[in-house]
């Protein structure tokens, strides 16, 4: 299970916190101690730590918590809180356009799930907002990415735009719109080029894209096996795009749980949508406040 690790080490913390009648400040300290240990040992970015515990610690040795009458509960409620705020607190809603079409675009490192997240998020609109997608192919570099769009777009019964490996993925989003438009698809879906790194011309072709379609949502994929490097990675598309939410992939893996935990202080976006598994109907909305009670068990 995705954060065992974690889970278990500040279940462990909580349990000798927990019926405390009584909190001294010196016990707050070496319950933050340790939740530090365990941030930290999950692979969650240091700086994102550091301004964590200094939160909770000055929360729970305020009034709130050690003048309180369960302080043990009470200082567990202010870690939860604190948990649930660092993972973009409230859910956060798919932002659909007052005027039809919907342009929602995937960015991300090759591999961390941009193209079956289409699908997977295409599925999704239709199911839960009975709309009816156009998927977009603007990953003309890596050969297969066409191909296997095109599975996804057979597999779910829906059209896929796209205008080959030799054309411009700008055309091809512009081009996609306008489709979308004469053909009343109310949400298109642009897949884009990914590669191994984060590198300039992969930028300079999102930020052209970015121009040429003003997306309503942006989306960074993010895989979260992938740990600190996730947050190098969102900082780096956060600079030069204007991102409105990450999706979490990959979560049904055993990841230590770094990247879920780092990736809304990097790029000021929430974590909008997070995917379990590789089949069409693994995605689904996000809730920060029920990640941090599975966390915090
Ligand atoms: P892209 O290069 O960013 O477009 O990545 P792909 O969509 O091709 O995904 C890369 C691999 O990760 C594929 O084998 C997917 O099936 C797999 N994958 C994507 N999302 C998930 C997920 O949430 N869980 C698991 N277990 N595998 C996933």
């Amino acid at each position: 299970m995705a954060f065992e690790s974690l889970a278990d080490r500040l279940q462990e913390t909580f349990k000798k916190i927990r019926g405390k009648g009584k909190v001294s400040e010196a016990d707050v300290k070496q319950m933050t101690r340790e939740i530090r240990l365990a941030l930290l040992e999950a692979d969650v970015n240091f700086k994102v730590v550091k301004d964590f515990i200094n939160r909770v610690k000055e929360r729970a040795i305020g009034q709130e918590v050690l003048k309180s009458l369960t302080p043990g509960q009470q200082v567990i409620k202010v870690v939860q809180d604190e948990l649930t705020e660092l993972m973009g607190g409230e859910q956060s809603k798919l932002n659909l356009a007052s005027k039809p079409p919907t342009v929602i675009m995937l960015v991300g490192l090759q591999g961390a799930g941009k193209t079956t997240s289409n699908g997977k998020l295409a599925n999704y609109v239709r199911k839960q907002f009975n709309k009816n997608p156009l998927l977009v192919a603007a990953d003309v570099y890596r050969p297969a990415a066409i191909k296997q769009l095109q599975t996804l777009g057979k597999q779910l019964n829906m059209p896929v735009f796209s205008l080959g490996e030799d054309a411009d993925p700008v055309d091809i989003v512009a081009q996609s719109v306008e489709k979308a438009k004469e053909e009343h698809h109310d949400v298109v879906l642009i897949d884009t080029a990914g590669r191994l790194h984060v590198d300039e011309e992969m930028m300079e072709e999102l930020q052209r894209i970015e121009a040429a379609v003003k997306p309503d949502e942006t989306f960074l994929v993010v895989d979260a096996m992938t740990g600190q490097d996730a947050v190098n990675v969102a900082e780096s598309f956060s600079e030069r795009l204007n991102l409105t939410g990450v999706i979490l992939t990959k979560l049904d893996g055993d990841t230590r749980g770094g990247a879920a935990l780092s990736v809304k202080a990097v790029t000021g976006q929430p974590i909008k949508f997070a995917a379990t598994g590789e089949k069409l109907d693994a995605l689904e909305p996000f809730h920060p406040d029920r990640m941090a009670s599975r966390i915090l068990g």
